[in-house]
């Protein structure tokens, strides 16, 4: 039978490198949602709605056609036919995806097209985002939350970002964090029967063992 399983937690926990490396491991499929919520917020900005108008967002939500990749090695992000793997990790982009996906209509939407997905992945698939385990797919056969302390993240995530402040970036994370987890619909939250990692002070490796340990037992 398939198996589901779903990796939530905030940016720089080692999410995206876990949940690839996990699924490419176990043969499964591979879906970075984050990517799904970044993809609509660059067709926001590409067709200068206001993101700060909820309103015009909801009734915008079901426009773009969404098309996600999920081979692990390969993960693709398309947009009406447009490769935007690149275009969706701007800082606007990073900068105005909260608010996109605060509106419940782009939730919903978001939402089925993962359901979907997940559903036809035959040997089974990682699902990675913030509210997996929560509300997309609360039957999943193992849920994982990935925590880190703030400096951790900031520190990996100006790594990435080469040369970034970290301050910076500390500061525009929680910003983010803070925003995920307070909206009304589907927030940033640790499922009840999910597995808690803290990966502070591990490394990839050790977290990708012992997520794949998990999903064995
Ligand atoms: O994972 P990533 O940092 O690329 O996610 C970008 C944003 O997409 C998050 O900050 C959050 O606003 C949104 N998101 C979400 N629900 C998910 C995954 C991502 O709201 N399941």
């Amino acid at each position: 039978p398939a198996v589901i399983v779903a990796i939530d937690g905030p940016s720089g926990t080692g999410k995206s490198s876990t949940s690839k490396a996990v699924a490419a491991q176990l043969g499964l499929s591979y879906l970075d949602t984050g990517a799904q919520y970044r993809a609509i917020t660059w067709w926001m900005v590409t067709n200068e709605i206001d993101v700060d108008d909820p309103a015009a967002i909801a009734a915008a939500a079901s426009k773009p056609e969404i098309v996600s990749g999920t081979d692990p090695l390969d993960p693709t992000i398309h947009v009406d036919g447009t490769d935007v793997a690149g275009p969706i990790r701007t800082q606007e982009v990073t900068s105005k995806v909260s608010a996109v996906s605060a509106v419940p209509e782009v939730r919903t939407r978001i939402t089925e097209l993962q359901r979907s997905i997940a559903a036809s992945a035959e040997r089974g698939i990682v699902v990675e985002g913030r509210d997996i385990g929560t509300t997309v797919l609360p039957d999943a056969d193992l849920k994982i939350f990935l925590t880190a302390s703030p400096e951790a993240r900031a520190a990996r995530r100006s790594g990435e970002l080469k040369g970034a402040d970290v301050n910076a970036t500390r500061e525009a994370l929680l910003k983010r964090d803070a925003a995920d987890s307070g909206r009304k619909t589907s927030p940033l939250a640790k499922a009840d029967d999910a597995v808690e990692v803290d990966t502070t002070e591990l490394t990839l490796t050790q977290v990708i063992e012992c997520v794949v340990t998990l999903v064995e037992e």
